[in-house]
This record gives C-alpha cells, structure tokens and sequence, in this order.
C-alpha cells in the first residue's frame, strides 16, 4: 500500500515535471507557407524533440507576407517556415526579417546559402522546385488534347478554359511563373503573352497547390504548378502526370526567415537550426509526400521526385525579382492588364 501511495506520488511528480519543463521551454508562434500536412508533421515534431509549444498558422506565401506587412514591427509569429523565395527578400529589404547564422548553415547547398547572402542573412533556403505543367492524363486523352510541352503550347486554342493558375496576390508559386515568363520573354512580351493565355485559363486560384488538386480531382486538364506537386498526387493515385516547358523553366529557393522583433527569439533560433537538420527536412516527404529538393545535403532526394539537375532552368535573378517594389510593380500590372480581364 505504501509502496503504491509512493509510486501515484513519484508519477505525479513525473506529470508536473514534464508540465513545468514544457513551460520553461516556452513558446514559438509560427507562419508556416507549404502544404497544411507538412506544415502540421513539423509543428508535432518540434515540439516533441523539444518541448516547445508551437502555435501554427498555414497561409500561402503572398497572405504571409500581407500578414507580416500588416503587423509591422509587433510581429504576431516568430519564424516564417516555407513559402517561395521571393517574398522572403521582399520582407528582408523590408527590415521585417532579422539576420542569423544557424551553426548548421554549413550542412546547406550553395543554392541555400546563396539566398541567404543575397537577403542579408535574414532569409535561408530549405528547399527548391522548379515550375511546369501538370496535367490529368484521363481527362486530356478522353478530350482528344495533346498534353502541352512548351510555354507556347498553352495559348493554343485546343486549351480554351483547360488551364488553371493561381493569382500571384496570394500565391508564391503564381508569382514565380510571372517572374519565370518575364525573364524568358522580356517584360512586354510575357504580358502580352498572359493576356493570349487569359481565354485558356478556367480560374485564378488562391492557393498556388490549388491548382494541382484541380487537375488531381479532373476538375481542369492542366495547371501551372510546381512539378514536385504533381508526382505527389500521383503517388497518392490520381492520374496526373508533368512536363517541363522546353523553352526553360524558373524555380523556387523555398525559404526561412525569423521575425523582426519576434518575442520568443531563442525558441525561434532553435526552430531554425532545427528546421535545416535532414531529419527535419525529411519530415516533408515522410509525413506530408512533398517532393521539393531538401536544402540539407544529406537530406535524400525523395523517390520519384523531380531531379533539377534534368530540368532546363533558367538562371532566376533572385535579387531581382525578390525585390519589394519590384515584386509590388508586376503584379499590379498583372492586376491591371490580366486579372482584370472579363
Ligand atoms: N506548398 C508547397 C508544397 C510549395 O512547394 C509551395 C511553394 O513554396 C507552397 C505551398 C506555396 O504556396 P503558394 O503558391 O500558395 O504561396
């Protein structure tokens, strides 16, 4: 009986313990800008390797950076995980991100440390993608329509209403694609070209995975769309299949970045030096399917996902189009001579 009282007694004990060292831990408010289980998996997996409370908030990269605009300097997150690289040097010429150096940078591709040297310091890759088509492979073959190849390929009228993107207000990845077209066809050129596009393109979707779960569910037969999202989907089973543009493609240095003024700074930092670990980075195939290249070099490409070295990239000015009042001009100009269109 003694015995049992001080057992009860020892496991209560145990029980405010853990309660007290979850506490003394601390908290992380985190903006998270991939995919919802992805996003999820690593808020689990951080708080369990170290008993730090994650409150975790899924939005698309453009709706982040809105988000952390409109907070300014009394940031409601501390880090900013995922999302396209753009945005993240946007909010660093900002001054809305802080500088860091994670002693784990030195495990990281050049491509990942070049995004932080070119932000300041104050944004790291943790993955790349490159831009494509995805398309439903039933759908085309019932409708009799060759799957596109080539940036050219997708103004032809056998697309009329089969193509869907997503708007680059709210969307990274849409925006990639405006940057990916200017710089392969000149500035005037690539409007005049999305304007061609407009009649072929069935909705500008908010969310740039949006697009891809279309084309998954045979609701369009194409989408823009990274192509490590369509291999995703057809690992979950759905007919999709992808093609890479033949005239080159422009990608993504998906990016972290730790708040300006983030009130849990040292959680922030050990999220950080956590989040570019390869057993973090292989939390996003293992537990979400995603396919991106993990910027860890020990992180193993996962199976079937798209190897970039085979795809025909162009050389992204990432300083460039990672600009603030740059990446504001195109897409009020998208605003004013696309998205506006009837
Ligand atoms: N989800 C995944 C899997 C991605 O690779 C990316 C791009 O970084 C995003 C979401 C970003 O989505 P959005 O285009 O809505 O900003």
């Amino acid at each position: 009986m003694r015995l049992q009282h001080a057992a009860a007694a020892l496991i209560a004990a145990g029980c405010a313990f853990a309660a007290n060292d979850a506490a003394a831990q601390g908290t992380l408010n985190l903006y998270c800008s991939v995919q919802v289980e992805w996003c999820q998996a690593i808020a689990t997996n951080f708080q369990r390797d170290t008993g730090i409370r994650v409150n975790m908030t899924q939005r698309g990269s453009g709706e982040s950076l809105a988000a952390i605009r409109a907070e300014g300097q009394n940031p409601r997150a501390d880090v900013w995980f995922g999302g396209t690289g753009d945005p993240h040097l946007a909010a660093a010429e900002d001054n809305l991100t802080q500088a860091y150096e994670s002693p784990n940078n030195s495990q990281l591709q050049p491509w990942a440390l070049r995004q932080w040297e070119q932000s300041g310091r104050r944004a790291i890759g943790v993955y790349a993608g490159a831009v494509g088509f995805g398309y439903n492979t039933e759908l085309l073959q019932r409708k009799g329509i060759e799957p596109p190849r080539c940036w050219s390929d997708l103004t032809d009228p056998r697309f009329r209403g089969e193509i869907q993107v997503a708007n680059p207000n709210s969307s990274g990845t849409a925006y990639v694609i405006i940057a990916t077209l200017v710089q392969l066809m000149g500035e005037d050129q690539a409007f005049e070209y999305m304007r061609r596009l407009h009649p072929n393109i069935n909705s500008y979707a908010r969310s740039g995975t949006g697009p891809i779960k279309a084309v998954a569910r045979g609701e369009t037969g194409v989408s823009l769309s990274f192509v490590h999202d369509a291999v995703t989907e057809r690992n979950a089973g759905f007919p999709v299949s992808y093609t890479t543009p033949c005239e080159g493609t422009g990608y993504e240095i998906g990016s972290m970045s730790i708040l300006r003024g983030a009130r849990n700074l040292t959680q922030a930092r050990r999220f950080y030096d956590w989040a570019l670990t390869a057993p973090a980075q292989r939390l996003g195939f293992e537990a979400g399917g995603q396919l991106q290249t993990p910027s860890n070099r020990s992180a193993p490409l996962p199976p079937n996902a798209p190897d970039l070295s085979q795809i025909r990239l162009i050389e992204y000015d990432f300083a460039k189009y990672g600009r603030a009042a740059e990446r504001r001009r195109l897409i009020e100009r998208w605003d004013r001579e696309v998205g506006s269109l009837p």
